[in-house]
């Protein structure tokens, strides 16, 4: 895959973006698992599709998220298998490589980065969300857990702690934790859900808790709102209080994106947007017809990134809704595209859409 490695490389990776590069590794990721995976072959087959001819990314078959969960469609059978948290039930399950490795780390790196979440300096943990145990795969936990990886731990405090066989929240604890920790002088990083972080600060705002967390403290946000939705606030909502109850800066509100299907870690920028990096591209496709929409309109979120071997997931359609803006529209100075995640496709007309691809798919197979 010399596409690919040239896609990855450092210089690639933090310098401009380079399309043809890209459709490169695309064509040669595709053609990878057409070569090794009989099932994405038919697939494939099925749709027409010519690799050789291929010159938009638009043009490229797609697989479903739904369509992915419960079937086993990867290409090399892995000693590591990423786990949606399945919170529909079923759950997707997505193998990587053994040299796909590195290049997630990378591109986690890359990411991360750019936003100065490495340091050398010890901090206290909040984690938002379980506490890691052996019987739950969920993906978003293990992220979490990669996230305390960035600067070295004093301690870790968690949210959900296994006790008698299930997961009990200790949201209690944890408001006496962030007290201790907010007398600290060294920093306090605070990781998970931001559904979670909501319920903490709208706990300590009914008790007018107001702590000043320690120079340098951070949160980061990940997991999405999706298990809450009913819950969600404005971002803006959110930061207000965390700069009211914790002393947090805005622009120490960190949120990440990564989906299992789509292993690409994004990082907002300092203005909380998701530009798309150069070794991935996001399409928005129209709920009905599946076409692709020109920037600004809202519609199905399609990921493209040549990242992995161990799974076909070149070409991922998802159920998130979401817009596209050009980078311009930022103002942070990154040129590339960002996108707006506006929510999970719940209106049923847009599950009957996303069960037509998927059922159009299933019956390629
Ligand atoms: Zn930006």
């Amino acid at each position: 895959m010399k596409y690919r490695r040239k896609l990855f490389a450092a210089k690639t990776m933090s310098g401009r973006d380079c399309p043809g590069l890209l459709a490169a590794a695309v064509k040669e990721n595709v053609a990878y698992h057409r070569a090794h995976n009989p099932a994405y072959r038919r697939l494939l087959d099925g749709m027409g599709f010519d690799a050789a001819h291929f010159d938009r990314f638009s043009q490229l078959p797609f697989l479903t998220t739904a369509f992915l969960k419960g079937q086993d469609l990867n290409t090399k059978r892995s000693f590591y298998m990423a786990q949606s948290s399945g919170t529909s039930g079923k759950k997707s399950a997505v193998s990587y490589a053994p040299d796909d490795l590195p290049v997630l780390l990378k591109t986690a790196v890359h990411a991360m980065a750019q936003r100065g979440l490495f340091s050398p300096k010890p901090v206290n943990y909040v984690m938002l969300g379980y506490r890691y145990h052996r019987g739950n795969q969920a993906q978003t936990m293990r992220t979490a857990y990669l996230g305390t990886l960035m600067a070295p731990a004093l301690r870790k405090r968690f949210a959900l702690e296994w006790r008698d066989g299930a997961y009990q929240p200790r949201l209690e604890g944890l408001l006496e934790d962030l007290v201790k920790f907010s007398r600290s002088s060294f920093p306090c990083r605070i990781l998970g859900f931001p559904s979670y972080l909501f319920f903490l600060l709208e706990r300590m705002e009914e008790r007018q808790i107001r702590l000043t967390m320690p120079a340098g403290s951070k949160i980061l946000l990940g997991g999405g709102w999706k298990q809450f939705a009913q819950e969600e606030v404005e971002k803006a909502e959110l930061y207000r209080l965390a700069r009211e109850r914790l002393g947090i800066a805005e622009e120490d509100i960190v949120e990440i994106f990564a989906a299992v299907e789509h292993p690409v870690i994004y990082c907002d920028c300092p203005r909380h947007h998701f530009h798309v990096p150069a070794y991935a591209r996001v399409m928005i496709r129209d709920v009905h017809s599946l076409k692709p929409l020109p920037m600004g309109e809202p519609g199905l979120i399609h990921f493209v990134s040549p990242i992995l071997k161990g799974s076909p997931v070149v070409s991922i359609m998802t159920d998130d809704i979401g817009v596209l803006h050009p980078g311009s529209a930022c103002g942070c100075g990154d040129p590339a595209p960002f996108f707006t995640v506006l929510g999970r496709a719940g209106l049923s007309e847009i599950k009957t859409c996303v069960q037509g691809a998927n059922e159009y798919a299933e019956g390629q197979l």
